[in-house]
């Protein structure tokens, strides 16, 4: 077939002349416009450029009528204009006036134009604005055509992209780019935060669109392919997974989707168009962008355009040769990460002075990322829908942890009212200190003990500021997940010792290593598994490797020498499991003796109910645990069989439920029946109507984390237990009570004054 009769090539070259001219920006815009129409013989070119009322404004044109620019307008959705920008997709159509979509405007005189190509001008997948060429004579343009001029688009996307042509847009209007967009996720940690973007993986920025020699560019890109070949097989080979936070499964992705040759094609499409290489690797990324905004699209496909987004992202880096990873260096003082999801240790990365918030599109409430974020106390949104491709790096932002709102580019009055709203968090803030020396009592005389969660230097300072009774789960496994290699037996036992010293004599728990599920030390090689939640970690690894677990029991014995010690094993599923850590520990007590070293004054050893299975041994558990402690996270994982990390599934099931709450009830009366001293350390203990509720069924020792203590307590000190367990008895026995127990409890809470 005869190709068109000026190729887009002879275009991008004229296109590159005119970028570089020094002219207006309508200057420039028109004669971009005059030299598409000559190029590609058509009657008329108009761009149109989307604003932040949803109207797409005429800004240039060749053949429609001069005075229709910035006149003629259509609102997303309307006309042919209005389709592709909505769809964000292309319109290539002999016979315009027949689409159903067709609308006709009077003021640019287009009645006489049959044939029609539109091509939407996308940045990172969003429609800025469309880019229209139209025919008297009824043809189809050719695939080249349709290339050519979604490759100029991208030019004026660039343009709108930097600020080109703001100053075009009518008094009292702005561009879309800058619109005011609020998204609503999921409230993951409490906390209100303002400030700008700045991406986790920040998007490469390509300045070279238009290439000068189409087969040199095809050379690197090839190459650069190649390249991202080795490394996803490399780090496969290696099992040096968890190195930049992937998974196994998401390296297979990866290296399935390398090897796609369709996606190779449309990117060797692209520079024979004329792209640079890493320009046809945006374009492609870009229309991928656009097919995961639409948003009707099944899950599983949106799983592979994100691997195709992520991969296009790595391949940029390797063709520009920037490095893979955080940004770190230049943090704004007002810092709001926006990520796909992270692992914890790479939050940790980052210098929390100057953290406010994160957000993120996946993370569930139990997941460790939101944990670590958790202990760090900075506000947290999960599931906030393609937020990644909805920034850009310093836009401005606002996080409200506790309503799961997240609100780009902000108007002043909107910030007006959050900064309000922080200051009146403050100021709440101020009367929970307040409370900190106060203990928690009922208003019947209830003792209630609450201590914090931790897990990281950071967290010791909050054991003070909260006034938490002590530390009542110490998770270990912290250390390792951030450390670069195992750490030695003398820097253990120097952060456990750091840990009593900061406690000073209230106690702590330390439980043992809880590794494996989705905790993976980077440098530790562990089989693939299908269900690593429920495969080989904490207990079983530990006892199945006594080498680990024995060295964190002699650093844990040596930093506790004189003083009392909490030991606690995780993921305990039958009592053998505790005999044998029970000998094990009593093996290494025997040689520190023999070594004259200083034995703990006091020595507890007590098993995490987290595996359903023990409910059913309780009567034996007493017997050999010296105290309890309930991880209602994995305890309502594995009893809804529910994935805790998973955002399609996690919070699918409410743990105020009667089933959870009756075999939550089992566990503290069977407890205090035996005289073993029971605490729940679950996340739910940290939500004041939650921990209220768990009050109501006995509980009277929970640990949460530390900002969870001020909440909880002023909740605790307005409770009368007598009251609230009349209505629970009545709650835990109705058969259907499951639907209304939450809001029962909350009705209970309002009408008795508790703040919850
Ligand atoms: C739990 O499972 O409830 C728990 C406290 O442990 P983790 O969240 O560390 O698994
Ligand atoms: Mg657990």
């Amino acid at each position: 077939m005869r190709g068109p009769p000026a190729g887009p090539r002879v275009l991008l070259r004229r296109l590159r002349e005119i970028m570089a001219e020094p002219i207006s920006a309508q200057d420039r815009l028109d004669k971009i416009v005059r030299q598409i129409a000559s190029n590609m013989v058509a009657e008329v070119c108009s761009a149109y450029v989307l604003r932040s009322d949803g109207v797409l404004e005429l800004y240039a044109t060749e053949g429609l009528k001069r005075e229709a620019v910035h006149n003629a307008s259509l609102r997303v959705g309307q006309g042919l204009v209005g389709t592709i920008a909505e769809e964000a997709r292309t319109l290539n159509l002999p016979n315009a006036q027949a689409h159903p979509a067709f609308q006709y405007l009077p003021e640019t005189g287009e009645e006489i134009y049959n044939s029609f190509l539109g091509v939407p001008i996308l940045r990172a997948g969003r429609s800025l604005g469309v880019l229209v060429v139209q025919n008297k004579a009824h043809r189809t343009y050719y695939d080249e055509e349709v290339e050519a001029l979604q490759t100029v688009a991208m030019v004026l996307a660039e343009m709108i992209a930097v600020g080109e042509l703001e100053g075009l847009a009518r008094p009292g209007t702005s561009l879309d780019l800058k619109r005011s967009i609020r998204l609503t996720g999921l409230g993951l940690c409490d906390g209100v935060g303002l400030g700008h973007v700045v991406l986790h993986e920040p998007r490469v920025v390509v300045t070279a669109l238009i290439g000068e020699d189409a087969g040199q560019e095809s050379e690197r890109l090839d190459a650069a392919i190649a390249g991202l070949r080795l490394s996803v097989d490399d780090m496969l080979q290696r099992g040096d997974i968890g190195d930049e936070g992937e998974h196994r499964d998401v390296l297979e992705a990866y290296r399935m989707f390398a090897h796609d040759r369709g996606w190779v094609r449309r990117m060797h499409e692209a520079i024979a168009n004329g792209l640079t290489a890493e320009a046809a690797v945006e374009k492609v990324q870009s229309d991928t962008r656009a097919r995961l905004l639409q948003r009707q699209i099944d899950p599983v496909l949106r799983d592979r355009l994100h691997d195709f987004d992520d991969l296009a992202n790595r391949l940029l880096r390797v063709l520009l040769n920037k490095p893979h990873g955080p940004s770190g260096a230049d943090l704004p003082r007002d810092a709001i990460i926006v990520a796909r999801n992270m692992g914890a240790a790479e939050l940790l990365d980052y210098d929390r002075e100057r953290v406010r918030a994160l957000v993120l599109e996946e993370g569930g409430p139990t997941s460790h990322v939101t944990i670590v974020a958790r202990a760090l106390g900075i506000a947290t949104v999960g599931r906030a829908e393609d937020v990644v491709a909805l920034v850009e790096n310093g836009d401005a932002i606002i996080v409200d942890g506790s309503t799961g709102e997240v609100h780009l580019r902000p108007s002043a009055e909107l910030e007006g009212a959050y900064a309000e709203k922080v200051r009146f968090r403050a100021r709440r803030q101020e009367q929970y200190r307040l409370l900190r020396d106060k203990p928690a009592v009922t208003r019947d005389g209830e003792r209630v003990t609450l201590s914090m969660n931790a897990g990281l230097v950071v967290d010791l300072p909050h054991l003070h500021e909260s006034g938490a009774d002590g530390i009542g789960l110490f998770r270990t496994e912290l250390q390792f997940m951030i450390a670069a290699k195992m750490p030695k037996i003398g820097e253990q036992a120097a952060l456990y010792g750091a840990v009593l010293d900061a406690a000073d004599g209230r106690p702590v728990t330390f439980r043992t290593l809880d590794i494996g599920g989705d905790k993976v030390l980077p440098y530790m090689r562990t089989a693939q598994e299908e269900n690593p939640a429920m495969g080989w970690r904490a207990i079983r690894l530990g006892l199945d490797r006594p080498g680990l677990l024995r060295t964190q029991i002699r650093a844990l014995l040596q930093a506790a020498a004189e003083r009392e010690l909490r030991i606690m094993l995780p993921m305990v599923t039958e009592l053998a499991e505790v005999r044998k850590t029970r000998e094990l520990i009593e093996r290494e007590i025997a040689h520190l003796r023999r070594h004259g070293h200083k034995e703990p004054a006091k020595l507890h050893i007590g098993v995490m109910v987290e595996v359903p299975s023990l409910l059913f041994q309780l009567d034996g558990l007493a017997a050999v645990a010296d105290f309890i402690s309930v991880g209602s996270n994995d305890l309502l994982q594995f009893m809804t069989a529910t994935d805790r990390g998973n955002t399609l599934v996690a919070t699918r099931f409410d743990p105020l439920s009667r089933h959870f709450l009756r075999a939550l009830k089992t566990i503290v009366a069977s407890a205090n029946a035996a005289g073993v001293p029971v605490t729940l350390c679950g996340e739910m203990a940290g939500s004041p109507l939650s921990a209220m509720a768990l009050i109501g069924i006995g509980y009277r020792s929970l640990s949460m984390s530390a900002a969870a203590i001020g909440p909880v307590k002023a909740m605790v000190l307005a409770l009368d237990t007598g009251k609230l367990g009349v209505l629970f008895d009545r709650l835990l026995d109705a058969p259907n009570a499951d639907d209304g127990l939450r809001s029962a409890l909350a009705g209970f809470a309002e009408a008795e004054g508790v703040p919850v």
